[in-house]
């Protein structure tokens, strides 16, 4: 950028910190917003109580204190058809700003005191150049750094353009343009920096959000292609393993079960590494389907590994494996932190002599030097707890040609599913075991505490458990919530000294962890007051009530999940969230809860309100980020540019026909960047 006309060395320092170095950082630093300047009107028509924009020179200013300590700023601008007085408050720093004689442009809402005001209006110092005004209506507001400001970005983006904008190729060949309606690169650059009406920038913004689709759907397809020409294992079996499996269990499999195990069989069959998402609701029996497709790895002469988040959580797996497996002779293997020295050995040479046939563990799978000589199939569950690392790790244990399997009960948004999770084959649990009753959900206020421990009451009466679920741990200085651990001693000593209360949370060891469970699951404890470490995979069946306290704090897959704990068994189950949203979204998203248990409706609600955050995490996939695009709302064009993307690698992998040639050239260029 140093070397474009206007910059120099003294701006390229202000434009490096906004990361613009080349000329493409600068075409891709999009505007914040845009100012449409044709509505600028005269002082004197101005409607007070409205946001108005007016443009005028500066007569006077100054600025003083009030008897309060508060600092007012007011500068005088008269724009030739009256006067109006911009205020601020508390921010004396702008008054240097504002020149006598120059120009400037105001928006913001307009208010009588005496005289007419406009308040804490944006604003921007022309100065005495009327270049800006007249180039067109609309205005482009850029993101600023210290030592460079709008009017001279925008003469840095004018020269830029005067020079530069010849030399932009289309990457897009002209069949994709046309079917989608799009403009091409150059114009739809310069539009979105100087558009000259609203649909100018709109019909910007749609070509540059396909791009940005695009070339993320392409990078996926790639890494598909890539997957696919590897070799992998190709697990056969008869299936004389899952036959025995499926006469040992005490249940039907539902019909959902059958066919999501016959698509990860015939997935793992294949001779390439299988890549494949499993997901379904709270219960929909996603671990059978686990066993059954380590059976068909074990058949065909290979090890597994199961990971799960929490060591209880690995136990509960463990205990089920064991119990449907020992009798047909497989060895089942737990690798947990907690293990003692000798044990943590014992397994560790079990797996590494081949002894093992499937391992069940947390993440102390990763952390202990562990290599299995003939790793066929991995599994992840309650994928969403881990971190990709931390999945990548696992997975390399498979040296690139063991099969993958995650689990997860968030459903992922389709959305998601395509963008972030897009090189992943989906199998979906969409049926629950017949005879599982939908939880009753209500929302209450604080003022119904007391009939809510009545109903709590009156369930642990009847036989029932319940769990109650609060956001903290302990007491905290800064967030003015309940924690499990003041709550417990509360409950326990004021509300049911009757009742036999337990206490759960993250914090405690791993062995009295272990210990409460199972005295929950014995039926020794009725009401288990807990965090979210209930979240994953606990299952006691006789549990029928849950509450959960300040569920405002949680997002709504979230509560979607805890939810899930109770319902498990025969009995009409109830779930109670006390708290006051204090905003009409927080309002908006627990009633959707009240309204329907399906997950994946759940998860699309989260997504449009709350954002890809809430499933994603941290920053974890590793892709280049989307400035303009957003998968809730750009839907539409997502699918489009996915489509779009596919079909070019399907019938080109190597982009070698003429049309593609700039599109390699820039992928060329990305992948250097993105390394
Ligand atoms: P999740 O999908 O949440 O991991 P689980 O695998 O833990 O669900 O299964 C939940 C409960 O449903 C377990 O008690 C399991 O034994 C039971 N279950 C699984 N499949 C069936 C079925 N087809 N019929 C009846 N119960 C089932
Ligand atoms: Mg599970």
């Amino acid at each position: 950028m140093q070397y474009v006309k206007g910059v120099g060395p003294k701006r390229a320092l202000p434009l490096a910190t906004l990361g613009i170095r080349t000329v493409w950082d600068l075409l891709y630093h999009f505007p914040r917003r845009y100012e449409d300047r044709s509505k600028i009107i005269s002082i004197k028509d101005v409607r007070v109580g409205e946001v108005q924009v007016v443009s005028g020179s500066v007569l006077a200013r100054g600025g003083k204190e009030t008897w309060k300590g508060v600092n007012v700023l007011r500068v005088a601008i008269d724009d030739g058809t009256g006067i109006i007085y911009a205020t601020w408050f508390n921010q004396p720093y702008l008054e240097r700003q504002f020149s006598v004689g120059s120009k400037v442009v105001l928006s913001g809402k307009v208010a009588v005191h005496e005289e007419l005001q406009i308040l804490n209006p944006a604003f921007e110092v022309l100065g005495d150049e009327q270049e800006v005004l007249e180039a067109g209506c609309i205005v482009p507001i850029y993101p600023l750094a210290k030592g460079i400001n709008q009017r001279q970005l925008r003469r840095i983006y004018k020269s830029t353009f005067d020079k530069f904008a010849s030399r932009i190729t289309d990457f897009l060949p002209y069949s994709i343009r046309g079917r989608h309606d799009l403009m091409n690169l150059p114009q739809a650059l310069r539009k979105i920096h100087f558009p000259e009406s609203e649909s100018d920038w709109n019909d910007a913004r749609k070509r540059l959000i396909f791009d940005e689709f695009f070339l993320l759907q392409l990078g996926l397809a790639g890494r598909r292609q890539e997957r696919l020409k590897r070799g992998g294992i190709s697990h056969t079996s008869g299936g004389r393993l899952f036959e025995r499996f499926k006469k040992i269990l005490p249940f039907q499999l539902t019909g959902a079960q059958m066919r999501t195990i016959d698509e990860i069989k015939k997935d793992m069959s294949a001779p390439r590494p299988m890549n494949r998402l499993l997901q379904g609701e709270v219960g929909s029996g996603k671990t059978v389907i686990a066993i059954s497709a380590c059976l068909t790895a074990v058949e065909s002469g290979h090890q597994c590994v199961l990971m799960v988040p929490t060591e209880i959580l690995a136990e509960q797996h463990f205990l089920i494996f064991q119990n449907s497996l020992l009798s047909m002779g497989l060895k089942i293997n737990l690798l947990v932190g907690s293990l003692s020295g000798k044990m943590k050995k014992e397994t560790i040479s079990e797996i590494e002599n081949g002894q093992a046939d499937i391992t069940i563990g947390t993440h102390a799978l990763l952390e202990e030097r562990v290599e299995f000589p003939n790793l066929g199939l991995v599994i992840v569950d309650e994928q969403h707890r881990f971190g990709v690392g931390q999945r990548e790790i696992l997975k390399k244990k498979g040296l690139g040609i063991s099969d993958f399997l995650t689990m997860s009960a968030t459903p992922i948004p389709r959305s998601l599913a395509m963008t972030v999770y897009g090189d992943l084959d989906i199998s979906t649990v969409d049926e629950l075991p017949s005879g599982r009753k939908k939880v009753n959900t209500y929302i209450v206020t604080e003022n119904r505490r007391a009939a809510v421990y009545d109903f709590i009451r009156g369930e642990v009466k009847l036989g029932r458990q319940g769990y109650i679920v609060y956001p903290l741990v302990e007491k905290s200085a800064v967030l003015h919530l309940k924690s499990a651990t003041e709550m417990e001693k509360h409950l326990r000593r004021d509300i049911f000294p009757d009742i036999r209360i337990g206490l759960l949370h993250g914090k405690l060891k791993e062995k009295d962890k272990e210990e409460v469970m199972q005295n929950f699951k014995r039926r020794e404890i009725d009401i288990l007051v807990c965090t979210t470490v209930i979240e994953v995979g606990i299952d006691v069946p006789n549990a029928s009530v849950m509450v959960i306290e300040n569920p405002e704090r949680f997002g709504l897959a979230q509560l979607h999940q805890l939810r899930g704990r109770v319902g498990r068994g025969d009995y009409e189950s109830y779930c109670i969230l006390i708290g006051e949203p204090n905003s009409e979204i927080a309002k908006k998203r627990l009633d959707v809860l009240t309204e329907t248990t399906d997950g994946f409706q759940i998860a699309e609600e989260d997504l449009e309100l709350r954002g890809p955050g809430e499933f994603l995490g941290r920053r974890q996939h590793g892709m280049p980020e989307l400035k303009l695009a957003n998968i809730s709302s750009d839907m539409k064009l997502l699918e489009a540019a996915r489509e779009e993307a596919f079909s070019v690698l399907s019938h080109d992998s190597g982009l070698r026909e003429v049309r593609y040639k700039n599109l390699q050239m820039l992928l060329k260029k990305k992948n250097q960047q993105w390394g």
